[in-house]
């Protein structure tokens, strides 16, 4: 396969991904592909069988055509306004792209770097190959911008060689930049698009086809578990959490990170102000004026503004905030997700929901309960 050839199996080379203005009010000369979109839709979303483009659809000549099916594909989803279908659909495509650009090294090996740097700056990445060397080679400056890579190991600066302010990248990862990027900007878009279609007046088949698809997705998927629309159930708290409130209701002078876990974590789940100092109206040092303004400063009412995030389980280990490594907590990135996915499996029946480090924790607080736990 020529190298142009290629190239057509990225259609978002060939467009910005964004049907005309308008398209989604009224289809017009776009409603012919409007049944081949829905069921681009559907392997996007996961919903198919069939992973890739279809038979039917390789046959397109015109990559006008092509890139108009997608972007049509891609409109459906976002007129759900279902922020989950949105990220299921960019991690579907994202993970298309990156089997076709392994499969293209594969079948490729001469022409794979030009499909690979002109694919990469379609996404946002300027890199050029280095034969030499056999990797793609990208500046610091650029590595730094990228937004999207966050959280994948491989893809951290020191997991890759930096030399002469040149950060190079190995082709398998390279296509794993690409992928995480690409999923990063299309879920942006997506979700900036669907926010603009709330109010539009929709074409009455793509209002049908959106819910036909959402109809799909939750019978498929199950439904989305909005952790802010459900009151917060304490036994499902992450064990860190658990660990760090048991403390502070004992009157133990918890560490500053703990209670910044605590508090954040609270403050996302909608707990007001008043909430979470009764929390902390059993430590020992308990002062309300100053505990008040932390708290206020924490959900963003004071100080610079800004509501402050819940660290990730990477930054709590590191301080010593993190208090269990077992089931879920083994490989588990956040402890908002902990509390999401323990949701999840409590309303699948799961009884062991929310019971990671239990024994432990007991053990913790009747025995030894020593003041800053590790993780092993
Ligand atoms: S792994 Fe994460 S969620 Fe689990 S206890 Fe540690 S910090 Fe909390």
């Amino acid at each position: 396969m020529s190298t142009a050839e290629a190239l057509k199996k990225y259609p978002f080379l060939f467009t910005q991904g964004a049907l005309p203005a308008g398209s989604l009010t009224n289809l017009g000369e776009l409603r012919p592909l409007l049944p081949k979109a829905l069921a681009r839709s559907r392997q996007l979303l996961g919903l198919s069988l069939r992973r890739g483009l279809d038979p039917s659809q390789r046959k397109y000549s015109d990559e006008r055509e092509m890139a108009a099916l997608h972007a049509l594909a891609f409109a459906l989803v976002t007129a759900t306004g279902n922020r989950r279908m949105i990220r299921a659909a960019s991690w579907g495509f994202s993970k298309e792209v990156e089997l076709s650009l392994m499969s293209d090294a594969l079948h490729n090996p001469r022409g794979f770097p030009e499909i690979y740097i002109r694919v990469g700056k379609a996404a946002g990445i300027e890199a050029a190959f280095n034969w030499i060397t056999q990797r793609f080679e990208m500046s610091l400056l650029s590595y730094l911008v990228l937004r999207g890579i966050e959280g994948d190991p491989k893809l951290m600066l020191p997991q890759l060689s930096l030399a002469g302010g040149k950060v190079a990248v190995p082709p398998n990862v390279f296509a794993a930049m690409v992928s995480r990027v690409l999923r990063y900007s299309l879920t942006m878009k997506l979700e900036l698009q669907a926010n603009e279609l709330r109010r539009a007046e929709l074409d009455p088949d793509v209002k049908a086809g959106a819910e036909t698809l959402a109809s799909e997705f939750s019978r498929r998927k199950g439904e989305e578990v909005d952790i802010q629309t459900l009151s917060p159930v304490e036994s499902l708290f992450p064990p860190c959490v658990k660990f760090w409130v048991s403390e502070m209701r004992r009157g133990v002078n918890v560490p500053h990170q703990a209670r910044f876990l605590v508090a954040t974590f609270l403050l996302h789940l909608d707990y007001s102000v008043d909430e979470v100092l009764r929390f902390f109206s059993t430590t020992p040092d308990y002062d309300e004026g100053i505990a008040r303004y932390q708290v206020e400063d924490l959900a963003g009412e004071k100080g610079s503004g800004k509501k402050y995030a819940v660290p990730r389980c990477d930054t709590l280990r590191t301080l010593g905030a993190c208090t269990c490594r077992e089931g879920l907590c083994v490989h588990m990135t956040h402890p908002l997700l902990y509390y999401r996915l323990s949701i999840e499996r409590k309303l699948n029946g799961d009884k062991l929901a929310g019971s990671e480090c239990a024994g432990s924790l007991s053990r913790l607080l009747h025995l030894a309960r020593p003041r800053r736990p590790v993780c092993p």
